[in-house]
């Protein structure tokens, strides 16, 4: 047996404590495939937000209190422990004075809360006090995006070097360049950093503070979420005004593909289907989208194509590029197709697509909101999942509609470039314009009424093989190459 190694994987949004995107998914199924594959050989346990209501969640209860000095102040941090759902890794959700017990993680009706760097800064200083606390002492600290990217500079500041047993490898992984954490100087206080740490190849950011940028000058070693938008950060303008800081990190820095977690979407246990069905009973999935039609009022004579769409309501994910899309071959040929769309996020783009379900009844259902039930019985019923996306780091939707025998049309970036074999297992538009997307859409109709491409392009899709469990030796081999190498710069001199 290779030397037990031990991670802190400090994530701001893990199921089942709270989610608002992918970062949810991956920070729940990573973990618990690492533990599930190496078993005593890595020791991996979460450090979270004590969000609203992680007292009430089964298994979780209050380990300890303690008290601790952050930037705003001294705080009472409390920290909650739980289990993941599956497996037996830790979560420590952790609570400084209820900063976290709010209606949303982030903040409200598309605007952040004024206080996000004080309350993620303060959560940061309470992450890095809590191993000592429950006594738990870490050889890698694995943190992920912005939100705790802040912990990487102020680790050698919080945790003192000779204090700990022995120094700690830092790892950040990026699931979205486009969120930075980037805060005005004037808030710089609220970090707790050294003012040396305000230069530009510290955290200072064409004149305000970056958190993210932050983690990417001092991390030890960088990830990012799929190969090919490791490429795309490289440069201008995917890198979102951090492509420079990334390639002068580019020996450190490595695109590894997300997993899924293959319990929480598998066609055959599903627990929020009513018809669950497999590649080999793939005929059940007709009934399925029958009984989804039916609630949904979308009753079609003729044997029609589902199209389904489960995204976040933004720019990023063409929401409203596909909204007029849809429109023009509504207009064309009074769409020979239903569609049912579940998204939250812009409040205009969630308009658009009500009056697009109001100028096609009975063809676009829309659903605004967050529900995780229906996402899975929209991206189970759906023939195809239509996924426009202007840049996806990675993308998961895409890997979960595959495994359920649903099509996806994806615009080939990033991640979703790395997952989908055009033609085979999906299509890629052939550009993200009307035109382009219109096109796509014609293709996968031809392919529905052709029952045998439809068929065979379905049996593959199940056949690709995406789970994490296939996925977690590279970050294995990844924790061990960092605990074998010397530390980098990871502190300003
Ligand atoms: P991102 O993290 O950029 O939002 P991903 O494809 O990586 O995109 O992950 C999105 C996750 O959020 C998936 O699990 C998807 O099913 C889920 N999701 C997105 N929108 C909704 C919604 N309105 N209701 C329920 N789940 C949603």
């Amino acid at each position: 047996m290779k030397r037990p190694l031990s991670v802190f994987f400090l994530t701001s949004e893990v199921l089942p404590v709270v989610k608002t995107g992918g970062l949810a998914d991956v920070s729940a199924a990573l973990p618990a495939a690492l533990s599930e594959e190496f078993g005593d050989e890595i020791d991996i346990r979460i450090g979270t937000v004590g969000f609203k209501g992680v007292e009430r969640l089964p298994g979780f209860r209050l380990l300890k209190t303690f008290i601790t000095r952050t930037p705003a102040g001294a705080m009472t941090i409390r920290i909650l422990e739980g289990r993941l759902s599956k497996g037996n890794v830790p979560v420590y959700a952790v609570d400084p004075e209820g900063m976290f017990n709010r209606e949303e993680l982030y903040g409200e009706n598309g605007t952040e809360y004024p206080d996000n760097l004080e309350r993620f800064s303060a959560w940061n200083h309470a992450l890095l006090h809590l191993p000592a606390v429950v006594g738990f002492f870490p050889d890698i600290l694995h943190a992920n995006d912005w939100q705790t990217a802040l912990s990487i500079p102020l680790l050698p500041h919080v945790i003192r070097p000779s204090l700990a047993v022995t120094p700690m490898k830092t790892l950040l992984s990026i699931h979205n360049l486009a969120f930075q954490g980037v805060y005005p100087l004037d808030q710089w206080h609220l970090t707790g950093l050294p003012s040396s740490y305000n230069r530009f190849d510290g955290l200072e950011y064409h004149g305000r503070l970056s958190l993210l940028k932050g983690g990417i000058q001092f991390a030890d070693c960088i990830t990012t979420v799929s190969p090919s938008y490791r490429e795309e950060v490289l440069s201008e303008p995917g890198g979102f005004g951090l492509s420079g800081a990334l390639r002068h990190r580019r020996e450190s820095f490595y695109g590894l593909l997300n997993g899924i977690d293959a319990h929480e979407w598998n066609p055959e246990t599903d627990q929020y289907l009513p018809i669950q069905f497999s590649r080999a009973k793939i005929g059940k999935k007709s009934a399925l989208q029958k009984k989804l039609r039916q609630e949904w009022g979308l009753n079609s004579r003729a044997p029609k194509p589902l199209f389904g769409v489960v995204s976040r309501m933004t720019h990023q994910k063409g929401a409203g590029l596909l909204a007029e899309a849809i429109y023009s071959m509504g207009l064309e040929d009074d769409l020979r197709e239903d569609w049912v769309i579940l998204g939250s996020g812009d409040p205009s783009l969630e308009d658009l697509w009500e009056r697009i379900q109001r100028i096609f009844p009975g063809r676009i259902r829309v659903k605004t909101g967050y529900d995780e039930p229906l996402a899975h019985r929209i991206i189970a019923a759906s023939d195809f999942l239509v996924i426009p996306s202007v840049y996806e780091p990675c993308g998961l939707t895409q890997m979960y509609a595959m495994r359920y025998g649903t099509i996806p049309l994806v615009n080939p970036t990033g991640g979703l470039r790395d997952t989908v074999e055009s033609e085979k297992t999906g299509f890629w538009f052939e550009e993200l314009t009307i035109a382009g997307i219109k096109k796509g859409l014609k293709k996968a109709r031809a392919l529905y009424h052709d029952q045998e491409g439809f068929d065979s392009m379905r049996q593959r899709a199940m056949a690709v093989e995406s789970s994490w469990k296939n996925r977690t030796r590279e970050y294995e081999n990844l924790y061990r190459t960092l605990l074998s190498s010397p530390h980098g710069t990871n502190t300003v001199p």
